[in-house]
């Protein structure tokens, strides 16, 4: 959709008006699903502006990036790492993120657990599609991720999230957002960890991603404009 000539302020309404249908159609209530404003490429002013209409979560996918916007932005803004992250940036990446989604090697979480000053939430990136060239985990390598994670001092675990090979048609997704719940609730029974938070649906997909379960929603595109 080619939406760089609205405002943002109509982008957000059509945005919100998508996740309150899509939560509506799946019974669920608005509140148990959560809107992560993927920043990445804007500027602050853009960041600002979203600000300014009562956003406060905000998505990056670079730590650089995120290192050199987030003290221009306003305070009190929460920021999530959504984007593959080096073992050798685990450090800045604690100090910068409340939260990190795309947590994919056992390897990573030490590192950021290692550097972590205080909690750190984090989300396991799984690569439920078996596509090659991906980032993401296995399915089978999840649970003793999360048995490790359960012994660690500062990372928790708080649930999973997926990246989806890209289609045009969002149902073509949905067998990969269902495969994802599904391994949730398969690691909830053997872990005995609970894992409230999926995260999955972007701006193409978000129905049926909160069709599938998704709590949280990644949208860059259909909040901010094309990149
Ligand atoms: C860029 C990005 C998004 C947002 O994608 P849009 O299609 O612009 O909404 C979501 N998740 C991740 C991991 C991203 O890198």
């Amino acid at each position: 959709m080619d939406n760089t000539d609205q405002t943002f302020s109509d982008r957000l309404e059509q945005v919100e008006q998508r996740i309150a249908e899509a939560c509506a159609k799946a019974e669920r209530a608005r509140d148990s699903v959560r809107l992560l404003a993927v920043s990445k490429t804007k500027p602050p002013e853009a960041i600002r502006e979203a600000a300014d209409y009562g956003l406060r979560l905000f998505g990056e996918n670079r730590v650089q990036e995120a290192q050199a916007k987030i003290p221009l932005c306003p305070d009190g803004l929460e920021w999530h790492l959504i984007g593959h992250l080096q073992t050798n940036k685990a450090k800045l990446a604690a100090r910068l993120f409340q939260m990190v989604h795309s947590v994919d090697s056992m390897k990573l979480l030490q590192a950021l657990d290692a550097h972590a000053d205080v909690t750190l939430p984090v989300l396991l990136q799984v690569n439920v599609s078996g596509e090659a060239a991906k980032f993401g985990m296995t399915p089978d390598e999840v649970a003793g991720v999360i048995e490790a994670a359960n012994r660690m001092q500062k990372v928790e675990v708080h649930g999973l999230m997926t990246i989806p090979p890209f289609s045009p048609d969002p149902e073509k997704t949905r067998v990969h957002f269902a495969a994802l719940r599904d391994l949730r609730d398969r690691l909830q029974d053997e872990t005995g960890t609970p894992l409230p938070e999926l995260s999955m649906g972007m701006s193409h997909d978000l129905e049926v991603a909160i069709e599938e379960g998704s709590t949280w929603v990644r949208i860059g595109t259909d909040l901010f404009g094309k990149r």
